[in-house]
């Protein structure tokens, strides 16, 4: 038959926080290939190789494609069953919980990989129709730190910047990150940048994305592990001391300067070098580089974020953007790059440690507002925020919650201390999956499984990290019984007895119409965005678009000085650094880095694995990366096995020896489940994200 296309559809990336343009090439109204879109203002026709990939994941063997009941009478097995039994039982189990041991007994987790508009009904379902209290998304994982550091500093969750300021900086800093293989249509904007910028890379290992900016006449500082906030007070204590301010800036938009200033008059230069182990030369150099009026552009990811101080971390880079005024204007800002493809939708509409629109439960006024706007009763509402991801958790090992709903999310392989994690949720008395592959971990342990639609077989949208919002579309048939989790919530719905509530929330459309309500005069006001057709005609669109709102300006954020706060200024905000939880000693003795291997590889590997193509960009077996000076003094030969071990538990990996790490530290990818046999559940005390990057680990030969 002829592959011809006869029409062609544009939508965006399922796969990271990039949000890429990609042109579905359509037959029979049946998505049969891609190209990336040329015009898209993100990626200008560039795709990474899990973009190109995006389809052929569609049609894996192991899809759930029927819902799955673990059946007592055959040995425990996950068994088929219909969609009625499913949503009977589903109703029945967590109702008979609530009813035994309270509304909070029952709680979910969620993601960041579903659309907006079906993180809207899953949250105001559980929360408001099903009374369950609790629920977070697997974005603590990955940006709750981003979202508590811009709350408290600029007063709302705001990244500020546009795609644009990759080209149009002077000076790009990035730390903790990797765009080169992370983000790798985002490192392609930054080799756009015409005005030669200087590229400062700081982070322990010596990245794909150091090696690229060394090439380009950049520099790797590659600091100690988690001494990062001692670097930035250091960075600020020299600004301050060579007066390299804006002082206009720092007197008409923020507060607490003085007080910071205080702060970091203790991070001399010594003290900074000796810590960070940076040469004094070296940070003088940064110092200068960034206070010298040029155009600078702060940029972290998970480096930042994944960190037992995430938080203060963040907002010391925010200090130096506020304390030199750069933000607001072009190649500028301090900047978090978001992970997944729409977790920026759920930083606005999970309805889960939030109210919708970036609104507060535990604000009177905002619940009115959103009980308003959705028609539904006010006291349908929790006047209470929910706990974090990792206090349901702790709440599951304690009994106190004892029904668990999994959306989209595989945290029998993601979440930190896997050894705790895996004992914790076999105490649950029921566990449902909703998932689109009936092979992630995390259905394994489940004991009813839902099978979802994919990306590319349902409609919604995303918002990518510069804040814009997108189209995802409907291009192909979810297989067997497979349903869009919006039609899986809204038969739960219905199962549950709620169903006149979601009366209104007809279609994702529909409930797109309804989010703009909410996001009435918030900062991330969408309420001129006509409709879906809009959003497509224009490539997307970035918040806030209030009525009336000009389309054609860059849509940066902070351009007139003015923040979130009730005062209009941001803070700056501070605090002394806290000690590494796991030092390392005689027994442990390697800082264990952890973070991503590939651009062919996503996450858990869930989906990027069914792909022939991206599997073989990938090696299939462990490795841990080792320095060459470690594995002489350990007699460890390249491409050996050997026993990476924390206090935790060990896996087997293959020796790959080269000198991207530092003498005393390894580095392991974070795609397989093994490597959170190691890593240490400890958390940000603000933002109670994980700290998956420095634990303390041996290594020996098996
Ligand atoms: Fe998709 Fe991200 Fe790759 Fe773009 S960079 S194609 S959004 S995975």
């Amino acid at each position: 038959a002829s592959r011809t296309p006869d029409a062609t559809t544009t939508m965006i990336c399922g796969y990271c926080s990039t949000g890429c343009g990609l042109n579905i090439h359509l037959k029979d109204n049946k998505a049969i290939n891609l190209t990336p879109t040329t015009e898209y203002p993100v990626n200008l026709g560039m795709a990474c190789p899990k973009g190109w990939e995006a389809l052929n994941v569609l049609n894996a063997d192991d899809r759930a494609t029927t819902p799955l009941l673990r059946d007592s009478a055959s040995n425990g097995k996950l068994r088929p069953t219909d969609w009625h039994t499913a949503l009977t039982t589903f109703t029945d189990r967590f109702k008979a919980i609530q009813h035994k041991h309270g509304p909070a007994s029952v709680a979910f987790l969620s993601t960041g990989q579903i659309v907006s508009e079906e993180m809207a009904l899953l949250g105001a379902l559980a929360k408001f129709g099903m009374g369950i209290v609790h629920g977070d998304g697997n974005t603590r994982q990955c940006m709750a730190t981003a979202v508590t550091a811009y709350k408290q500093s600029f007063g709302f969750d705001a990244p500020p910047y546009t795609y644009a300021d990759f080209e149009q900086s002077d000076v790009i800093v990035l730390t903790g990150a990797n765009p080169c293989i992370a983000h790798p249509i985002m490192w392609e904007r930054i080799c756009r940048n015409q005005r030669s910028p200087r590229i400062v890379v700081i982070d322990p290992r010596r990245t794909e994305t150091a090696v690229a900016a060394e090439a380009m006449a950049g520099e790797h500082l590659p600091l100690r592990p988690k001494s990062d906030l001692t670097l930035f007070y250091g960075l600020a204590n020299l600004l301050i001391e060579a007066d390299a301010l804006d002082h206009d800036y720092i007197r008409e938009h923020t507060t607490d300067f003085d007080a910071f200033a205080k702060h970091v008059a203790d991070y001399s230069l010594d003290r900074v070098a000796n810590e960070t182990g940076l040469p004094a030369q070296q940070l003088r150099a940064l110092a200068e580089l960034i206070g010298s009026g040029k155009r600078v552009s702060f940029w972290w990811t998970m480096g930042v974020n994944q960190s037992h101080e995430g938080t203060r971390v963040a907002q010391a880079i925010i200090n130096l953007a506020l304390m030199t005024g750069n933000l607001g204007k072009p190649g500028t800002g301090a900047n978090s790059i978001t992970g997944q493809c729409n977790a920026m939708g759920s930083r606005l509409f999970s309805n889960t440690t939030s109210l919708l629109g970036g609104h507060a439960f535990t604000n009177a006024e905002h619940r009115e507002k959103v009980a308003m706007a959705l028609d539904i009763p006010v006291d349908r509402i929790p006047s209470e925020d929910s706990l974090a991801y990792p206090e349901i958790i702790e709440a599951i090992d304690k009994e106190q919650i004892k029904g668990l709903w999994v959306i989209a999310t595989n945290p029998a392989h993601s979440w930190i201390g896997q050894r705790d994690f895996k004992r914790i949720i076999d105490k649950l008395d029921f566990l449902v999956v909703q998932d689109m592959y009936r092979s992630a971990e995390t259905a394994q342990h489940a004991d009813l499984v839902l099978p979802a639609a994919a990306w590319g077989e349902k409609d919604g949208t995303f918002i990518n990290s510069e804040r814009r919002i997108g189209l995802v579309k409907k291009v192909a048939e979810a297989p067997g019984q497979a349903l869009a989790d919006f039609w899986i919530f809204k038969l739960i719905a219905q199962y549950w007895g709620c169903g006149e509530m979601f009366a209104q929330w007809e279609s994702p459309e529909h409930v797109f119409q309804l989010l703009k309500r909410v996001t009435a005069d918030q900062p991330c006001d969408i309420t001129g965005i006509a409709d879906y057709r809009m959003i497509d005609e224009c490539n997307g669109i970035q918040w806030p678009f209030a009525k009336g709102a000009d389309l054609s300006s860059e849509r940066r954020l902070f351009e007139d000085g003015r923040f979130y706060h009730a005062d209009s200024r941001a803070r700056f905000i501070f605090e002394r650094g806290r000690p590494m939880p796991e030092p390392v000693n005689e027994a442990y003795p390697f800082v264990l880095l952890t973070g991503r291997g590939s651009s062919s590889q996503w996450h858990t590997q869930t989906r990027t694995s069914k792909s022939s193509v991206l599997r073989k960009l990938y090696p299939q077996r462990v490795y841990v990366e080792m320095h060459p000076a470690d594995v002489r003094r350990l007699g460890i030969e390249a491409g050996e096995q050997v026993s990476v071990a924390s206090r935790r538990g060990a896996l087997q990996a293959i020796a790959f020896v080269t000198p991207t790490v530092q003498r005393g530290q390894v580095f392991v990818p974070m795609h397989d489940a093994q490597t959170n046999r190691l890593t240490d559940p400890v958390f940000d005390p603000y933002s109670r994200q994980p700290a998956y990057k420095a634990c303390a680990v041996s290594v020996r030969r098996v």
